[in-house]
């Protein structure tokens, strides 16, 4: 455990002792002759050698720097501060750290740059607690303090002040007095901030009675009753404020410190104001008045009017006294910014309501929420920003490595997205305008093909009707015959035969002649119409020449097809045929056969050749008498023997019994006609 001991025992680095004390003579002149402290310094500037010791150096780089930063020469500041660094660096003692480190702080603090400060506030407080001089430590420690009052972290900077106090207590610098009154009085205020105030109090009366005792010390005896008296009024004690200020007072004109003397005159008027001592208020406010004026001092003057302008109120005079409050709040914050007017807002409030303006009053206090809460959001971003600010540097560079590195990302991750839109949109576009083109490419290739098909359907129809009838044509009828032969192979044999009927109209070229060719067309027109109505669906009926139908009757027997030779000679001959006025009486021929006939196979009696018979059956009808029908019902002799005689002369085939006929006759003539 010895060598534990020994360890944090730490050996104060070598300085030139000669120096040292010339050092702290400069330090004491600062505070009562800046000007002659300048001069001891350049006076001791030639002393420091290469032989000088760093700590020495240090010290003496570190005083210079600070009235080189004063005069804003800060390039040379810099330069001394840097060495420093450096030095310290090479020399790795705490005190020359903690002062080099304490420095570094002040003078970026000094300068606004606080993040710089922040970072070196911890290794400040690390080598603080290692220094082994009195002063470097009460630099180090009141440095860190001061600082951390001001980030607001008061029982740190409370902690640290009673450290550089520790520090100092035993040290026999001529210095020592003062240090302890400036650090009772900033831990007294510390106090008072953490709203401490018996121990705020009680260290004010530890610092008055002894820096009444040092006549050297007597500015702090003005200081501390000034203080004392703040802190008075804060717990509402006002006649011992009041005596405390006018304590504070007569010190104050005893060592001809005029400021402090208006300041004081000022807050007694304040005290004397709360008690409604107008009078008094009065004569103490002009007093602070008269000598703002006579020094030039806006502050005071904007103070003393602002309270004389309360006075006023109190005394009846609201208008001017409310005005001159009103100008003076704008003054303030003119002077030192916004923050400044707060406490007087709320004074002016109290006065507007003791001028029962409420409405005015309620104003005012709006106003002082809105300052106060802005002011305590700036506090707050300030807070935040420090605790921004504490990051290392490294870690900001780190920080800053993955940001950049994010935001690269991110760049990249958008020009792909953008890329790939471009891409989908444009294969969108293209996909649209190859659908347009293949809809319209398409739409146009089926309009070709419904076309062509209507055409073709159109050429299929016309090539197989008759374009005046609409009926099936002579040319469709072997279409038909061959597409029949082939079903009819499929089915089962047939039980019933088809039945051919094949027509001529009588004395056609008589219409013709006689009522013109339209006559003639209407007559054909109407009769397929007729004969149409009067077939079904299976059965088909052909224009077969100029004036001759053939019909096609599906699956009929020789007694049904003479039933219905008879029908299609009545449905022509029955109703005459209107042609404009004309009534016109037709008439038709015919002549029809079974088919198969005679159970004749295809072969041995093929389809023309039965409608060759149909034709002999039919010019038969002809030959006697007309509007009549032959059927050939049968054969007496085998097809072979008789076929010759069949199709040239069947009149003379009937007489000799080869085949027997049937007849149909037409409807009466309509006599009237
Ligand atoms: P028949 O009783 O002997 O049959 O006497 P017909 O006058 O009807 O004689 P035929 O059958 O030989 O004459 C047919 C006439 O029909 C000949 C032709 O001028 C006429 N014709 C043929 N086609 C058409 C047509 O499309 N329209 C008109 N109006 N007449 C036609
Ligand atoms: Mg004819
Ligand atoms: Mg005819």
């Amino acid at each position: 455990m010895l060598w534990l001991t020994i360890s944090s025992v730490q050996a104060a680095p070598e300085v030139d002792a000669k120096l040292e004390e010339e050092l702290n003579q400069y330090l004491q002149l600062t505070t009562s002759d800046q000007a002659a402290a300048e001069v001891l310094l350049q006076k001791i500037a030639p002393k420091i050698t290469a032989l000088t010791p760093i700590a020495t150096k240090v010290r003496y780089n570190s005083y210079l720097s600070t009235t080189l930063s004063a005069d804003k020469k800060y390039q040379e500041a810099d330069q001394l501060l840097q060495q420093n660094w450096l030095w310290a660096e090479q020399v790795q003692d705490p005190d020359i750290w903690a002062e080099v480190l304490a420095d570094h702080l002040q003078e970026s603090w000094g300068r606004g740059e606080n993040a710089k400060a922040v970072s070196f506030l911890e290794p400040l407080l690390q080598y603080a607690a290692k220094a082994t001089q009195h002063r470097v430590q009460y630099y180090a420690w009141n440095t860190a303090a001061r600082f951390q009052s001001w980030q607001g972290k008061y029982e740190l900077a409370l902690a640290s002040f009673h450290q550089a106090y520790a520090g100092i207590e035993q040290d026999e610098n001529p210095r020592t007095p003062f240090r302890k009154m400036y650090l009772k009085a900033s831990i007294a205020n510390l106090h008072g901030s953490l709203r401490n105030y018996p121990l705020a109090l009680k260290t004010i009366q530890e610092g008055l009675a002894e820096s009444k005792k040092n006549p050297d010390l007597a500015s702090y005896v003005t200081d501390f009753y000034t203080q004392e008296g703040y802190l008075l009024v804060d717990v509402g004690e006002l006649d011992a404020a009041l005596h405390s200020y006018q304590q504070g007072l007569s010190w104050a004109i005893k060592q001809n410190n005029d400021f402090a003397e208006a300041t004081l005159q000022n807050n007694i008027g304040d005290i004397y104001l709360r008690q409604r001592k107008l009078d008094l208020a009065t004569s103490y406010f002009e007093k602070s008045l008269a000598f703002g004026v006579s020094k030039q001092n806006k502050a005071t003057i904007a103070l003393s009017t602002f309270n004389l302008g309360y006075v006023k109120v109190l005394q009846g005079d609201y208008a001017q006294g409310i005005a001159q409050m009103q100008a003076m709040i704008k003054e303030f914050g003119d002077l030192n910014g916004k923050a400044d007017s707060l406490a007087y807002l709320i004074e002016l409030a109290d006065a507007l309501r003791f001028a029962k303006q409420y409405q005015a009053e309620a104003e005012t206090l709006r106003q002082y929420n809105q300052l106060s809460s802005e002011i305590f959001q700036s506090d707050r971003e300030k807070q935040l920003n420090q605790l921004q600010e504490e990051f290392s540097a490294k870690e900001k560079t780190k920080e800053i490595a993955v940001l950049t590195q994010q935001n690269q990302l991110k760049a990249v991750e958008i020009e792909r997205q953008n890329l790939q839109q471009e891409v989908t949109m444009l294969v969108g576009i293209v996909v649209a305008l190859a659908s347009v083109l293949l809809f319209l490419l398409y739409r146009k290739v089926r309009q070709a093909n419904l076309k062509l098909k209507e055409v073709n359907d159109k050429l299929a129809y016309q090539s197989l009707r008759d374009p005046l009838t609409g009926l099936f044509n002579r040319r469709s009828l072997l279409e038909h015959m061959e597409r029949r032969q082939i079903s009819d192979r499929r089915a089962a044999a047939p039980q019933l035969t088809d039945g051919f009927i094949l027509l001529d109209i009588d004395f056609f070229k008589h219409i013709n002649d006689h009522y013109g060719h339209a006559a003639g067309d209407a007559v054909l027109v109407e009769i397929a119409k007729r004969l149409t109505a009067l077939t079904r669906n299976d059965d088909m009926v052909w224009r077969w020449g100029g004036e001759e139908f053939l019909i096609l009757l599906r699956k009929v027997d020789m007694a049904a097809l003479t039933q219905f030779t008879q029908r299609v000679l009545e449905v022509i001959g029955a109703n005459s045929i209107t042609f404009g006025k004309q009534q016109l009486q037709v008439t038709a021929s015919a002549g029809f056969l079974t088919y198969p006939f005679a159970a004749l196979d295809e072969q041995t009696l093929s389809w023309p050749k039965a409608l060759q018979l149909a034709d002999m059956a039919l010019y038969l009808g002809k030959i006697h008498g007309r509007n009549r029908a032959y059927g050939l019902v049968q054969l007496n002799q085998p097809y072979q023997q008789i076929a010759a005689q069949l199709e040239t002369d069947l009149s003379a085939a009937i007489e000799l019994g080869l085949v027997d006929v049937v007849l149909v006759e037409g409807p009466a003539k309509d006599e009237r006609l």
